[in-house]
């Protein structure tokens, strides 16, 4: 095998946990091996979670020595981990010097979804989320966003297909998925693949802001569930909820949803995330509204109570009112339904992951700068 030399003359090992089965092949291949050792190893990594080359039975010594050289399987340090009163799990990971990424586990009857960062921070700056208070620091490699799967499919014990305690991944935790293109969709590429997760589409969900020329590609490169974060049903209140609103208007959101829709072979829907924010976007016009701009979309709702954090400036809207808002759009023929806030003791909720973020990008005005793939 070729070894990688790093400027220091020193080996630099290619973390395989972020690697498809094609650049896998490509690893292999390169170096002289056959290439049916990637599915081999493929398997080792993600289906029995080995952490250690010597666990690889099934590959000669001398080659699992010579891995040893060049790869690592190389994932993140749980620097916490907590288990809330409802059985929601937080892990934070140190994934560098400064940063820290979170990840939670929420389980329910019949499944868990394990909720994954995509970004260290996020850029967007919704107004509403905590995570955009931390500012941005950097895209999560492949390897780091896979890891997070591996690493709790480990501590979770669910290292048989039978016995499985993921059965379902969102990327809906730290950052925007659509601003770490390349990674998530190799990330996504493992998670369904038969030779690692094999988890189906319908189990894998990306959400999404809005960032609409990734949007397209996504509809054209894989056919994952999709939820976007709609938040309002006006540009001027959706601006000031969601920024990228600014650059990536309802209209054009709207019509790239349905493309993604109709790019997919089978029946399939979206899911539109609402946060109920009292008083900003929680009327019953707005309700109206929303069946309105739904329309011809195979659409359901998922209203999400707010969960507040220190001088956010926001109210969640109350129960009532969350169930009236409900109501109209059921009786429109929409399926609606309420999140149910899970981890709240342990800041394991939707818009509170905040890990500990080197920001990076308070010095720059965030939507013009090519580094966060905007322009
Ligand atoms: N950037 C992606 C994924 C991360 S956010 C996106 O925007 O979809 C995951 C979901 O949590 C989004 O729908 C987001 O709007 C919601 N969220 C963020 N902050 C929240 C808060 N304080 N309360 C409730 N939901 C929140």
């Amino acid at each position: 095998m070729n070894v990688p030399v790093n400027l220091l003359d020193k080996p630099v090992k290619q973390n395989l946990l972020g690697m498809t089965l094609q650049d896998l092949e490509v690893f292999f291949t390169k170096s002289g091996e056959k290439a049916f050792r990637a599915s081999q190893v493929m398997k080792w990594l993600h289906q029995h979670l080995a952490a250690d080359f010597d666990e690889m039975t099934n590959i000669s010594k001398t080659l699992r020595e010579t891995l040893k050289q060049v790869a690592s399987i190389d994932a993140p340090e749980i620097v916490f981990d907590q288990t809330s009163s409802d059985g929601t799990r937080k892990w934070v990971m140190q994934i560098d010097g400064g940063n820290k990424i979170e990840t939670v586990y929420i389980p329910e009857s019949g499944r868990g979804t394990l909720c994954i960062s995509s970004q260290v921070g996020c850029a967007l700056d919704c107004s509403f989320c905590s995570t955009a208070r931390q500012g941005f620091s950097r895209n999560l490699t492949s390897a780091e966003i896979v890891a997070q799967v591996w690493m709790a499919s480990r501590l979770l014990g669910s290292n048989s297909r039978e016995d499985r305690k993921i059965t379902n991944v969102v990327l809906m935790g730290m950052g925007e998925p659509l601003l770490n293109y390349d990674n998530v969709l190799k990330a996504i590429t493992i998670f369904m693949h038969d030779n690692a997760y094999g988890l189906s589409k319908r189990r894998v969900t990306l959400s999404t802001s809005g960032v609409l020329p990734k949007l397209d590609l996504l509809g054209q490169d894989t056919n994952v569930a999709l939820a976007v974060s709609l938040h309002a049903v006006t540009d001027k209140i959706r601006d000031s909820l969601v920024p990228v609103n600014k650059k990536y208007p309802l209209k054009d959101l709207m019509a790239s949803c349905r493309q993604y829709i109709n790019n997919q072979s089978a029946k399939t829907h979206i899911t539109f995330e609402y946060v109920m924010l009292d008083g900003v976007n929680d009327s019953r016009d707005d309700a109206v509204k929303l069946v309105k701009l739904l329309k011809g979309i195979t659409a359901k709702v998922n209203l999400i109570p707010f969960n507040p954090f220190p001088d956010s400036g926001y109210e969640c809207s109350p129960m009532p009112v969350i169930k009236e808002f409900k109501e109209i759009l059921m009786k429109s023929g929409l399926i609606a339904t309420i999140r149910k806030t899970r981890g709240e003791d342990i800041d394991a909720a939707c818009g509170q992951l905040v890990g500990k973020v080197e920001d990076k990008s308070r010095r720059e005005r965030k939507f013009e700068n090519p580094r966060y793939g905007m322009k």
